[in-house]
């Protein structure tokens, strides 16, 4: 049997990275881990007990304390921090603009990267981020960037946020996703980034299909090389 592998999959916000990464960790019987869920949480933490985002110390110790898992729950995959059940709350438009800030502590990344490289380290698993092919696994035998357009990524976001009930206007959640983008590519500490060896796709005219099938086709010959 081929060696279980490390697929990593980086992009900014809103390119399908998610949904791909799911649908191939359910394909190939792989773990899938959403680190963006990992700073969703603690910025959700940390705002709730009103912990100063330029904190770095309290931070620190607010990530080596928190619980987090990943549960599978039918096909869904849920978020529990601390027992709770965070998968919606983390979501929500103010926390992604927070989990940005959050995300450009040095000491956030460096507990977060930890635990993401025990995760991962048996292969057999598919991360998602910015920085799972430059920073955390850059040994990955597979990596993806995967990217469409600011336009594009924002009406796909507003439609997510819709269909969950949320009220949001469709100039404004484009906006918000252009100033993440900026946040992610300019911070100091590993900043959005394609790994040189990375494999790019754009998905701005792909449907979720049609990315999964490229994606895969990738995956057998690498499985296929042994
Ligand atoms: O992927 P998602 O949109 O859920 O990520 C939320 C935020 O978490 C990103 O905008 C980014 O600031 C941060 N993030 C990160 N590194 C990762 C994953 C996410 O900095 N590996």
């Amino acid at each position: 049997m081929s060696k279980p592998l490390i697929i990593a999959i980086d992009g900014p916000s809103g390119a399908g990275k998610s949904t791909l990464s799911k649908a191939l960790a359910t394909d190939l019987g792989y773990i899938h881990i959403d680190t963006g869920a990992m700073y969703r949480s603690v910025a959700l933490l940390a705002t709730r007990r009103q912990i100063p985002l330029d904190d770095a110390e309290i931070l620190q110790l607010l990530c080596q304390q928190m619980q987090l898992e990943f549960r599978r729950d039918g096909g869904e995959t849920k978020v529990f921090v601390n027992g709770e059940d965070v998968s919606s709350a983390i979501r929500s438009p103010e926390v992604s603009l927070l989990t940005s800030e959050v995300a450009a502590c040095p000491t956030v990344r460096e507990e977060l990267v930890r635990m993401q490289q025990q995760m991962g380290e048996g292969g057999g698993v598919v991360l998602e981020g910015r920085d799972i092919g430059t920073v955390v696994f850059p040994q990955a035998e597979i990596k993806f960037f995967l990217s469409a357009s600011v336009e594009e990524r924002g009406r796909r976001r507003f439609e997510e946020l819709q269909a969950r009930g949320v009220q949001v206007d469709l100039r404004q959640t484009i906006e918000e996703v252009r100033v993440r983008d900026d946040a992610d590519s300019s911070r100091e500490h590993a900043p959005l980034r394609r790994a040189p060896d990375a494999i790019d796709i754009d998905s701005t005219a792909l449907n979720i299909e049609q990315v999964e099938a490229l994606m895969l086709e990738v995956v057998r010959e690498r499985l296929a090389q042994g």
